[in-house]
């Protein structure tokens, strides 16, 4: 599955909020550095407000959302990628990722040690980042020599890789993390970049740890935090992971009723999941019908055959068209049959670019 790594400083709330995100309360969460040892992983259920929708029209008995991984990394400090702390055992945890979360401490708590001694989001955030940065100078020279011998003997992916290390150490050099570079948008560039497989060139985004008391509305720290996220125009959520493991825990009507008490519309790890989902470019696609209303996770730009395949090989094996329904349609117009009689079921093909929200049924050979 699509996996997102909560990354950031000992002590900053990621166990408590992986936990809440996996309602595995309490399991680890603790007050000293370095106890979420081994990394953590975990699924969750990816919140979608349309599948309720689509589910009430088809009478569904069961409905089931998409689902994406996170893990819980553990281990980063200052020198980490020189072997401190829990030395760069966090490394290759990382690098398995698709994309980062930086939970970022916007809390104060004279009981909870701040391994630098003071409560600063932004500059926790340099240190985090500056290991990244500095792994993937490291990693990027260890490739160098391998890369310029096969240059020489006119391999043309040898030679392009080798300008895209050029360009990523420029890059991390003046301080800046690769995902800021400017490469050329052509399919071959696009891949031999992935093939770098560095830490600072997957897409990230910010998590502001506030306090209880700031969940609803954030705190001066958590500005900063969006600050940042907007001048690199990625996203940023502002939650209580203490408030959040407090609601992962109880049945939905109490949550429901706390959540009012604290002013949230819904809990903060929705948006935290969704943050998540929107980075890593999925898109969903439904089916729908009286057993079960179902989320479907694709890559954007997937056709019809491939999102099919998503189901079942045999359904991409076979397929000869796919029934579609625009969300919208489907609600619009009551479900299938109402959707048919305005002439809103579309018969797609082999070419198809699925849409986010397309309802599918698929037809296929066996
Ligand atoms: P990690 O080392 O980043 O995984 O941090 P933990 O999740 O283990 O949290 C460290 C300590 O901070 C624990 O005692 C948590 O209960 C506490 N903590 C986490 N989030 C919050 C928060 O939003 N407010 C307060 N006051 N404490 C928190």
């Amino acid at each position: 599955g699509f996996k997102c790594g909560i990354v950031g400083l000992p002590n900053v709330g990621k166990s408590t909020l992986f936990n809440a995100l996996t309602r595995t309360a309490d399991a680890q969460a603790a007050n000293y550095p370095f106890c979420t040892i081994d990394p953590n992983e975990g699924e969750v259920a990816v919140p979608e407000k349309r599948l309720r929708a689509l589910a009430d029209i088809a009478g569904s008995k069961e409905v089931i959302p998409a689902r994406m991984n996170f893990v819980d990394i553990a281990g980063l400090v200052k020198g980490a990628s020189k072997g401190e702390g829990l030395g760069n055992q966090f490394l290759a945890n990382i690098r398995e990722t698709d994309a980062i979360a930086y939970v970022l401490r916007c809390f104060e708590d004279d009981d909870i040690t701040h391994v630098e001694g003071k409560i600063d989001p932004m500059s926790d955030y340099e240190v985090v980042e500056t290991e990244l940065m500095i792994a993937d100078m490291e990693s990027l020279e260890k490739r160098k020599p391998a890369l310029e011998k096969k240059a020489r003997g006119n391999d043309k992916d040898a030679k392009l890789a080798l300008e895209l290390i050029t360009l990523a150490m420029e890059q991390l050099e003046s301080g800046k993390p690769a995902r800021a570079a400017t490469i050329p948008d052509d399919a071959d560039t696009r891949k031999a970049w992935r093939m770098l497989q560095l830490l600072t060139s997957k897409p990230v985004f910010y998590i502001a740890n506030v306090d209880e008391d700031s969940a609803a509305t954030g705190n001066d720290f958590s500005a900063k935090v969006f600050a940042h996220a907007e001048k690199e125009g990625a996203q940023a959520v502002a939650i209580s992971a203490k408030i959040e493991s407090e609601i992962a825990v109880l049945d939905d009507d109490e949550a429901a009723e706390f959540l009012e008490t604290l002013g949230l519309e819904e809990p903060g790890l929705n948006r935290v999941i969704q943050a998540g989902y929107r980075l890593l470019n999925l898109q969903t696609y439904f089916t729908c019908g009286p057993k079960e209303t179902r989320a479907w996770t694709i890559p954007e730009g997937c056709t019809a055959p491939k999102a099919a395949g998503v189901i079942h090989g045999d359904f991409e094996r076979g397929f000869i068209r796919a029934e579609t329904i625009a969300y919208e349609d489907y609600i619009k117009y009551n479900g299938e049959s109402g959707a048919k009689e305005a002439g809103k079921v579309r018969q797609e093909g082999k070419e198809y670019i699925v849409k986010d929200g397309d309802v599918l049924l698929f037809k296929f050979n066996v």
